[in-house]
């Protein structure tokens, strides 16, 4: 719990507006029940997803995985996933994919006009089957 409330404090200090968002698997109604009664008293909203196979784990190779092309919509949208330390990751299918800048010392809309997601864009659309993580992601 000391993530969730300490991810708190940092958004209600650098930007009282942000919705804060947690994307969970979970297959029993009674474990997502616990798991939203203890994130809204914590200021958080859940959002449950069902499995998805990851670029890179061994089940991407018993899967057929056809690559997307151009930019996603995890990247391009206006949500944002961030990781324990504070490091700005374009969505929850591959966390390490790239980052895109850090909670820790900048805003919402600092990490929103950054280069390093201006470039992670500009990279998706003109070769995403060149990069490493998003060009075996079949995420649109
Ligand atoms: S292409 Fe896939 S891995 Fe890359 S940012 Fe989008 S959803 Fe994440």
């Amino acid at each position: 719990m000391w993530f969730l409330d300490t991810a708190r404090e940092i958004r209600d200090d650098l930007d009282p507006g942000l919705k804060l968002v947690t994307t969970t698997i979970c297959d029993s109604r009674e474990g997502r029940k616990r798991w939203k009664r203890l994130l809204r008293e914590r200021g958080w909203t859940p959002e449950f997803r069902v499995m998805g196979v990851r670029p890179g784990s061994p089940f991407a190779k018993t899967h057929k995985t056809k690559c997307a092309l151009g930019a996603c919509k995890y990247v391009t949208g206006p949500n944002m996933y961030v990781d324990y330390n504070g490091d700005v990751v374009p969505c929850c299918i591959h966390p390490k994919a790239f980052v895109m800048g850090n909670m820790l010392n900048q805003t919402y809309k600092e990490v929103r006009r950054s280069a390093a997601r201006r470039e992670a864009i500009l990279a998706m659309k003109k070769d995403r089957a060149g990069m490493e993580i998003c060009g075996k992601c079949r995420k649109e």
